[in-house]
């Protein structure tokens, strides 16, 4: 998988947000030290939770699987803007046939895991889509037999308050594999100064 930053709020905003609450501008030293401590103190601490909302990412997500796509739709405070199965199934069409050990070929398409009967299997189930395709069935139609691991890409923006979350509960051991790796992406993603805000726990 790969995640890119398009853009994020700077922390500065935040600190802002906060000190209109006091009124205490003339404290902040534009996103320095003084404002980090404050956002941690007031959003984290105090958990005036609402402040963390001003900071914003916008990530750009490639190569997962629709499996993780499903989980990853489950966090409600976000926005998802998906490659759409409906408009780019054509793209596998003009492939010649897959085989069930051509690994390399299909991972353009497939999130594979490494387990080679699920991923001789998925092979297979590509391979069945491709068939569908070529007999000239609609994209509305063939993306019904579309394989669980068959890759997809989204821009995904969320704030920091919701960011928090999903990272917490997605980082964890209990978590799918694959948003375990994404959690670990997303938050490698993040600028520097941001990762304090976050807790992220160790990969398997
Ligand atoms: C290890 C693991 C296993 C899971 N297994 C399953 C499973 O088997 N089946 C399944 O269906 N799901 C499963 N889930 C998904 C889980 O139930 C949540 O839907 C998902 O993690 C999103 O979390 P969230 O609701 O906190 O996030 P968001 O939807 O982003 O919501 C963020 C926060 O906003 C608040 N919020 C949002 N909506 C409401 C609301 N309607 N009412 C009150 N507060 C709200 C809550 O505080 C919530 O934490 C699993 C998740 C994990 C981490």
């Amino acid at each position: 998988m790969n995640v890119t930053l398009l853009q994020h709020t700077s922390l500065e905003i935040c600190a802002q947000a906060i000190r209109t609450c006091w009124q205490s501008f003339d404290k902040s030293d534009c996103g320095g030290e003084k404002d980090k401590e404050l956002i941690d103190r007031v959003g984290n601490k105090f958990k005036h939770a609402s402040t963390l909302e001003h900071l914003v990412y916008t990530f750009y997500i490639q190569g997962i699987s629709r499996a993780l796509l499903q989980e990853l739709a489950r966090h409600r405070l976000a926005s998802l803007s998906v490659k759409s199965t409906r408009y780019t199934l054509k793209e596998l069409k003009n492939e010649e046939s897959f085989i069930c050990k051509d690994f390399e070929r299909a991972s353009k398409y497939l999130v594979l895991t490494g387990v080679e009967m699920v991923d001789e299997m998925s092979i297979k189930a590509l391979e069945n889509l491709r068939l569908v395709l070529v007999q000239g069935i609609s994209n509305d139609k063939a993306k019904y037999c579309l394989p669980e691991s068959y890759k997809t890409e989204l821009t995904w923006t969320i704030n920091a308050r919701s960011l928090q979350n999903f990272i917490t509960l997605r980082s964890d051991k209990s978590a799918l594999w694959e948003i375990q790796n994404l959690a670990h992406a997303l938050f490698n993603a993040l600028p520097e100064d941001h990762n304090y805000l976050f807790n992220i726990k160790e990969s398997n």
